[in-house]
């Protein structure tokens, strides 16, 4: 089928049931699978009875900060008489993150059907799908089923035969980190540099083009047919620890492990499942040291603490992390964690867009001292400094791009400081001198 991974016995694939199926690309397979059936009903509901199910699902954001969907569908206030505007933010540009690619690839019709339903939701008639723009197959199937959908009438002027318009197009941009921040999202739509603008105001108040505008994650979306086809009860079932985590998720997986890819579990899975017997568990000869489990922009928490979370929202943060984007990045005992931090480091200063100074010259100046470190120049007076960057860099921003290098370094420091000093004390640690890492 063109896809290496399988399903494993103990995912729940909802999103991903038809990952690897070419024929699902095609509206007549799709709607044969019962798609388009939910944005049927949906037009034929009030778009606050939408808003309420959605609610009552208990669907959070999946893009990373894990926002209520239905409360955030509900800021946009309905007849103001005001264009208001659905943005899906398709960039995915979180290190490790990389699901949202594998439905516009596999499953294009279900990101159009869940963009349909949450515009008319928020009285919305257009729909912008921002993709990364090297995300070539992707937009290539995604513009194959728009053009199809269109000539069905299933979004246009008279969307389903129901008299409303809702339209959905594809907006490519230029592959920067920071155009996956919703507020650099919107200028780059708009046409402008992709820089964040203060928050607030929200962008339920202002946001595309000056006017009220909601922008969700392709996979948040995507989850919105299914909650419709099968009830709000069936979503909330699908939780195995904290009811305020629902629903399926889709885990990416990569770094030093047996099975990387793409695993949709139930949420509140245990992790030390997940990563032992879905995921294969480390390489041969191998044990597993540390990971980041949200994408890069959160905390390393070691192996051992890993082992006891419930994967779900609240699960994470009992051990100091996030959840995030669900992109599980590995690191095995070859690793060394000051080369890795040096690695990340640089992304995010490479990635700043400099408005702020605490971000343009903490990341710069992180990563310069991580780098010293690493080449067996640091002193120990460097680690204080990157902890006082650390603290200027956190929670001062116009977003939190600062505070993601902050996160991992510091978090990795303090869970792995002998492996700093003794590569301030001139001893290279044994797993530089395997030359593993970077
Ligand atoms: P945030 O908590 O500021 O906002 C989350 C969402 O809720 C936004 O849409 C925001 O507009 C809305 N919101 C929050 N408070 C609101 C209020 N009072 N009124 C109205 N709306 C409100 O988080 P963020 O800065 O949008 O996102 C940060 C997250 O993004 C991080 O957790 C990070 O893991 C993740 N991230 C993901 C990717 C990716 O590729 N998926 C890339 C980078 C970062």
């Amino acid at each position: 089928m063109g896809y290496p991974h399988k399903s494993h016995p103990r995912e729940t694939p909802v999103l991903s049931k038809h990952f690897g199926n070419p024929e699902a690309r095609k509206l007549e397979t799709w709607k044969s699978l019962g798609g388009y059936k939910a944005l049927q009903q949906a037009l034929t509901m009030d778009p606050v009875a939408i808003q309420n199910v959605v609610k009552e699902s208990g669907l959070r954001g999946r893009g990373g900060a894990g926002f209520p969907t239905g409360l955030k569908w509900s800021f946009m206030k309905l007849n103001d008489g005001k264009p208001h505007y659905l943005a899906c933010n398709a960039d995915e540009s979180e290190p490790g993150t990389f699901k949202d690619r594998e439905i516009m690839r596999w499953t294009p019709h279900a990101l159009i059907e869940g963009c349909a339903i949450g515009a008319y939701a928020i009285g919305a008639e257009t729909a912008y799908i921002y993709v990364r723009g090297e995300f070539t197959e992707p937009i290539a199937r995604l513009e194959e089923a728009l053009k199809e959908a269109r000539a069905a009438g299933i979004i246009g002027n008279n969307a389903m035969g129901s008299g409303k318009k809702i339209d959905v197009w594809v907006h490519r941009g230029a592959g920067a980190y920071i155009c996956g921040e919703e507020t650099a999202l919107m200028n780059s739509l708009e046409g402008k540099r992709g820089n964040p603008r203060i928050k607030p105001p929200f962008p339920a108040v202002s946001g595309l083009f000056g006017q009220p505008t909601t922008i969700n994650n392709v996979e948040t979306l995507t989850a919105v047919p299914h909650i419709l086809n099968n009830g709000a009860e069936w979503y909330k079932a699908m939780c195995l620890s904290s009811p305020k985590s629902t629903g399926s998720k889709l885990f990416s997986v990569c770094g030093n492990v047996a099975k990387p890819g793409n695993y949709e579990v139930v949420m509140g899975f245990s992790f030390k499942e997940f990563l032992y017997d879905l995921c294969g568990g480390p390489l041969p000869g191998r044990k597993f040291k540390a990971l980041i489990p949200g994408g890069s922009s959160v905390p390393v928490i070691t192996i051992d603490e890993a082992e006891s979370v419930k994967m779900d929202y609240e699960g994470f943060l009992e051990v100091g992390t996030m959840l995030g984007s669900g992109g599980v990045i590995i690191f095995d005992d070859a690793q060394s964690m000051p080369r890795q931090l040096a690695r990340l480091s640089r992304f995010y200063a490479h990635e700043s867009c400099a408005q702020c100074t605490q971000c343009r010259e903490g990341t710069a100046w992180m990563t310069k001292i991580l780098e010293r470190i690493v080449a067996g120049q640091g002193t120990f007076e460097d680690l204080d400094t990157i902890f006082d960057l650390a603290e200027n860099m956190t929670g001062k921003t116009i977003c939190v791009l600062s505070d993601s290098c902050a996160a991992p370094v510091t978090s990795g420091i303090n869970k792995f400081r002998g492996e700093f000093e003794a590569l301030i004390k001139g001893k290279r640690s044994s797993t530089v001198a395997m030359g593993a890492g970077v």
